[in-house]
């Protein structure tokens, strides 16, 4: 460190410069690090936060105002992410010191709201410390941890505009907040046991059972002695549940309507998990970032049988959600439990995070035992984000707390759009000059509850931001209730086809311009010729699209019946293979799963051609291929099929794949066949060839199809999306 300079004496020659930083540079300590930066170069001046970003106006000599200007992007605090950087120089003014100033409203609200963020070491040091004033406090936070983007009401992040508003801060609080040099300097939710929230421990009829401390102690004991707890966290409840205990995971399973869907855990320290399961440096990394995801990962073969979570945590899975404690109340919770919990989010399936502990007691009450809640207002329900790593990549597959809503930048600023998102995994976005912010994952949009959801992120998202889009943006698909939001919302409408969408969404995310060859694999989306889509190559720029190549198509008998049942997606690949008879195929597993009287059904639906779609959708060629393997006739949840074929791969080594055809399309284009594929592994599964090495070589077949329609294309740039690609 040099010394401070708090008066440049006799300067020659000042220079004036101006800057201003946009990207998430509000709540993380970023105006407190300008101000120790400018003292300690002894510049003059001010900085201060805008609504789009922080101003700063500096003056000193050349020297110093170059190396304030080149240390800014290099020191800046580790939470911040600068967008633009810009700066002009200009004439002194003769400012007499260096000061941090209010905010100010400007008109457009474009600053980037900072995500919440885990609990940081020194916090939590403090929390673990009984000689500190925050010892086991479960709402300390500081300017590089704590919750952000689940307490904002509105722009700037202020804390008026929080919804730590109604607490008042007391005199030690204050004097940290007002105090530069300070770690909780401007933290706006800032707290401490005498001024802030508190806890509180309430039975299923809302009576307050214990308060603070003591709330805590009889969370654990009733977790311990196998109850369920709805926990009120960061941006919802969780139920929680004892992870070791069979019973307990069961009962949780029956009371949440969730038979098989794998549950996540959180652990009390990194130990406890790598003493389950395998865990690379990369995934260390996740674990342990201020993000702190759910990250997926490989089971360890050999666990003590004391140490093994309970089997009903993630049935037949060979892997674990696993995620560490991320505010104060989980790290003290997790100290007091020291085992694994099952932490869930707290709804009936589907349904989004519930926030309020009102609402809680209501929608929860069959559910949880007890209510671990807080009178801190959660502004805006947020799920734990999910994250695996593949090809040594950290592969986001649910984005919420912690990533939500930092923005992808676009090159082309142009009006503001609103996008309404799909059906299924609704996420709304919102450009707001060249800004996309995504609001965090709503979940599908089948419930009441989830459709009010994604009204309120819908609105949100434009009054945080101030902004009224010019454009709507759907699904093509006339029926989703996303689309008829944007039809009511009576702006101009953007019809966009969903695989093109998945397409483009990559593009944006890796900054591409110009033509790419597209390979858009997923369950289901709505094409333009009236059937299903999902197994498609579109050549594709950021405006428009050309199919180009597909999976040949197949009926699915029941329609969306048959998203949930591969015997039925098998026995219409069947039925496409003979000609409508199926009585070569009486020996296989999905034509044997189904009664006499069910075959009958399923084969009428097809020759009349009634409830019976089609589509080239590969998500169920997927579910076709686990259904004649016998892995799977009916699911439990979607996308199981695909990962059960994906989990037996673990291990598989072979570099043999199916025979598949490329047919020229009349419509121009061409037509991946996969009649020989689908013969190969008949053969195969009579042949009783092991498991493993059947997905092995399906695995293979769809690489060398993608390679072989990549090549005919010519295209260098190949972009992957659609949750196929979700498959490690
Ligand atoms: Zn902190
Ligand atoms: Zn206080």
């Amino acid at each position: 460190m040099t010394a401070k300079i708090t008066m440049p004496l006799k300067v020659r020659e000042q220079q004036h410069v101006s800057v201003f930083l946009s990207g998430a540079v509000q709540g993380i300590g970023f105006r407190p690090f300008v101000f120790r930066l400018a003292q300690e170069l002894g510049l003059t001046g001010f900085v201060r936060n805008s609504t789009n970003g922080v101003i700063i106006e500096a003056e000193g000599s050349p020297q110093k105002v170059a190396a304030f200007l080149k240390r800014i992007p290099e020191e800046k605090p580790p939470l911040s992410f600068i967008q633009n950087y810009q700066y002009t120089l200009l004439d002194p003014i003769g400012f007499s010191n260096f000061v941090i100033r209010e905010s100010d409203e400007g008109s457009l609200k474009s600053a980037v709201v900072p995500p919440d963020i885990a609990t940081c070491p020194e916090c939590l040091a403090e929390i673990l410390d009984p000689q500190n004033r925050r010892y086991l406090y479960p709402f300390t936070n500081c300017t590089q941890c704590g919750p952000r983007f689940s307490i904002v009401e509105a722009l700037p992040y202020d804390r008026v505009n929080t919804s730590m508003k109604k607490f008042r801060m007391c005199p030690d609080c204050a004097e940290e907040y007002n105090n530069p040099d300070d770690r909780r300097f401007h933290a706006q939710p800032n707290a401490c046991p005498k001024c802030g929230p508190h806890l509180e421990l309430w039975d299923a009829k809302g009576k307050v059972i214990a308060t603070r401390r003591e709330a805590v102690s009889q969370a654990v004991d009733n977790i311990k002695k196998g109850k369920i707890a709805a926990v009120k966290g960061i941006g919802g409840f969780h139920l929680f549940a004892d992870a070791h205990n069979e019973k307990s995971v069961q009962l949780l399973r029956k009371r949440k309507h969730r038979e098989e869907k794998p549950f996540a855990l959180m652990f009390p320290t990194l130990k406890s998990i790598e003493a389950q399961c395998r865990v690379s440096p990369q995934e260390r990394a996740l674990l342990l970032s201020g993000e702190s995801p759910i990250v997926l990962l490989i089971k360890k073969r050999k666990i003590g049988r004391l140490k093994a979570v309970a089997n009903s945590v993630a049935p037949g899975n060979p892997s674990l959600g696993a995620m560490l404690p991320y505010s104060p109340l989980h790290h003290i919770l997790m100290k007091e439990l020291g085992r694994a919990v099952v932490a869930t989010s707290a709804n009936l399936a589907e349904e989004p995070i519930c926030a309020d502990e009102k609402e809680a007691l209501q929608r929860l009450g069959g559910i949880a035992d007890v209510f671990l809640v807080h009178d801190r207002p959660i502004v805006r329900s947020i799920d734990d984000s999910v994250v695996r790593v593949v090809m040594n990549r950290p592969l986001v597959i649910r984005r919420a707390r912690g990533y939500a809503p930092l923005p992808v930048t676009v090159r082309t600023e142009g009006p503001s759009v609103l996008a309404v998102g799909g059906h299924l995994k609704n996420t709304v976005a919102l450009n707001v000059k060249g800004n996309v912010f995504i609001c965090q994952h709503i979940g599908d949009l089948q419930t009441e509850q989830s459709l009010q959801a994604f009204r309120r992120a819908a609105m949100n998202l434009q009054g945080l931001y101030a902004t009224s889009p010019a454009y709507i943006a759907c699904d093509m698909h006339p029926d989703y209730l996303s689309t008829k939001f944007a039809k009511d919302s009576k702006l101009p409408l953007i019809k966009v086809q969903h695989h093109h969408a998945h397409i483009v969404s990559c593009m944006a995310e890796n900054r591409l311009d110009g033509t790419v060859l597209g390979i858009s694999w997923d369950g289901t989306g709505y094409g333009p010729d009236g059937t299903v889509w999902g197994g498609e190559f579109l050549k594709s720029t950021l405006t428009d699209y050309e199919r180009v190549a597909h999976l040949k198509s197949f009926m699915l008998p029941g329609g969306d019946k048959a998203a949930m049942e591969p015997r039925r997606v098998a026995a219409a690949i069947l039925y496409e293979l003979a000609e409508g008879d199926w009585k070569e195929f009486k020996d296989l597993a999905p034509i044997k799963s189904f009664t006499s009287k069910e075959r009958k059904v399923i084969k009428d639906m097809m020759c009349k051609k009634v409830n019976a779609p089609v589509t080239t959708s590969m998500g169920r060629l997927f579910d076709a291929v686990a259904s004649l393997m016998d892995i799977k006739q009916v699911l439990r949840f979607e996308g199981q099929a695909a990962m059960g074929l994906e989990y037996i791969l673990e291990g598989a080594r072979t570099d043999s794949a199916y025979d598949y055809a490329v047919d020229r399309n009349p419509d121009g284009g061409y037509i991946l066949n996969w009649t020989t594929t689908v013969q190969g592994i008949i053969k195969d599964v009579r042949k009783k060839m092991a498991a493993p090495k059947i997905s092995a070589k399906f695995h293979n077949t769809l690489v060398e199809m993608a390679l072989d329609i990549a090549k005919r294309v010519g295209e260098k740039r190949i972009v992957l999306s659609g949750g196929c690609f979700q498959n490690k």
